[in-house]
């Protein structure tokens, strides 16, 4: 059942400073789905006024990636809309004309004593002191001011903090959050390049694109108090905030760092959103499992499609504490959604990871029967041609070994493989009722287990120990290199 909020105008506002995170996905995500559910918009801003950390190619793969997990968008630099630009570096003009009607009415002030915002960070952190009670630019007066940027003289504008008093904010998940303001500083707005820092052009941004509820990630608790003067100066409404939690390490132990991802890479776990698909993962799992990071629906129900999620999120069942990734639930998920998949469609996904693995597949009546035989072996995409790469190959390489039947001689192995030859090539056809009976018929009028005969049939057949059923594997590989490759099992064993 839907829920009767009123349409919503949700924004993602990522910064091209990267890869784009799981994270930032989930983001994306939860923020789609309130758009979604209420029949809102969901816009893509691209926050790219650091130009220090503009990554170049960090849109597309994002756009990519989100589009990968199934998200479009209603507004964005790609699709235009009412509000734009969507890209915050083509709005330079709107944050220069907010932030000198802060400077106008007193609210923001020209400080001229540390254009370098890194400069100013060190200074912070050395001396403990604030910028508020430190600089002397603040009680400057405006015309003296006006005058010297006028002049060229290298600036940046900073929020005039008040000195005394507390502000509260409120987190739809966490409630009121109230600080004192002699906590806070005159946190600079526009850099000596001209251009805004997050938290002016998020707060003209959200206010001008209409934007009634905002979701992003708790890293901004910190600057909210900050964020909550803004409107204030601004004399604007705000829209509800809502901070889902972070992610922890998988071991739950802290807080996820650059490092970790990158540990996380090395150990063959996607954290990045381009490389879940290309490391064999759904994106109804990825969806799935990201949206279960921080959010529940009861404590029991675990399978959500993105229609169910649809209709149930909700910000009320976001948790405030920060959640551990749990792969092994990932990998759960992705199975469960690989065995859902219609054969078609699954065969279609599965296409390039053959490919990627050297295989040539320009059968597609084959590749539908190898995804039929495959769809309940596999946990991933990307293990299908380990799994399943011999039904692609034209000869395969059995060990020797391998076609040697337990506590027999490489000899009687032979002669049992001619015995199949002849059984194999007088068989109707190779399905279960046709073929198991006399293959077993055989093993026992030859004085061996079946499992000898099915054995040496799987090996020549795959040269892989695990395989789909035999029979299955033989229908799909046809008789002609059924019956190649079982002589070619006898050569290898006449030449042991
Ligand atoms: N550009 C910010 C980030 O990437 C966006 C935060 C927000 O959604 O307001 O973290």
């Amino acid at each position: 059942m839907t829920k009767t909020i009123k349409p919503v105008r949700v924004r993602f506002a990522p910064s091209p400073t990267g890869r784009t995170h799981l994270g930032s996905g989930r983001t994306a995500l939860y923020n789609y789905l309130l758009a979604r559910q209420t029949g809102g918009q969901f816009i893509l801003r691209i926050e790219d006024t650091d130009q220090k950390r503009f990554v170049k190619g960090a849109e597309e793969e994002l756009m990519e990636g989100l589009h990968w997990l199934g998200l479009d968008w209603d507004e964005g630099p790609d699709v235009g809309g009412e509000y734009g630009p969507y890209r915050q570096t083509e709005r330079r003009e709107l944050y220069q004309k907010y932030s000198r009607h802060l400077v106008e009415r007193g609210q923001a002030y020209y400080c001229f004593c540390a254009v370098s915002e890194d400069v100013e960070d060190k200074k912070e952190k050395t001396s403990f002191q604030k910028h508020r009670n430190i600089c002397p630019d603040r009680d400057v007066d405006l015309a003296e001011a006006d005058q010297k940027v006028a002049g060229g003289e290298p600036h940046v504008i900073r929020f005039r903090m008040p000195r005394d008093g507390n502000i509260t904010v409120t987190d739809a998940i966490r409630g009121d959050i109230t600080v004192e303001n002699i906590t806070l500083d005159d946190t600079i707005l526009v850099k000596s390049d001209g251009l805004p820092v997050y938290h002016l052009a998020v707060v003209v941004d959200d206010h001008l694109m209409g934007i009634t509820h905002a979701i992003r990630t708790s890293e901004w608790l910190p600057t909210f108090p900050l964020h909550g003067h803004l409107y204030a100066a601004f004399g604007w409404d705000q829209p509800t905030w809502i901070h889902p939690s972070i992610f922890l390490k998988p071991d739950g132990k802290g807080k996820m760092s650059k490092r970790d991802s990158e540990a996380l890479m090395e150990a063959g776990k996607p954290i990045f959103l381009s490389d879940f698909g290309r490391m064999g993962y759904l994106p109804e799992a990825v969806v799935n499992w990201a949206a279960l990071i921080g959010w529940s629906y009861d404590d029991k129900t675990e399978e959500f499609s993105m229609e169910d999620l649809i209709e149930k999120f909700s910000v009320e069942k976001l948790s405030p504490a920060p959640a551990a990734l749990n792969f092994s639930k990932l990998d759960h998920f992705n199975g469960l959604y690989i065995r859902t998949l219609d054969v078609a469609d699954l065969a279609a996904r599965l296409r390039p990871f053959f490919e990627a693995g050297g295989y040539l597949v320009n059968d597609d009546e084959k590749l539908l029967q190898v995804a039929e035989a495959l769809q309940i072996r596999l946990a991933n995409l990307a293990e299908a041609p380990e799994k399943g790469g011999f039904f692609f190959k034209d000869e395969v390489y059995p060990d020797p070994e391998s076609l040697i039947g337990k506590k027999m001689t490489a000899e009687q192995s032979m002669e049992m493989a001619q015995h199949i030859e002849t059984l194999i090539a007088s068989l109707p056809d190779f399905s279960e009722e046709s073929a198991s009976q006399p293959l077993r018929d055989l093993a026992t009028e030859m004085g061996l287990k079946a499992g000898h005969v099915f054995g040496f049939l799987r090996n020549a057949l795959t040269a892989q120990k695990v395989s789909p059923p035999v029979f299955e594997t033989m229908e799909i590989i046809g008789r002609e290199k059924v019956l190649e490759r079982i002589r070619k099992g006898i050569e290898i064993l006449e030449n042991v």
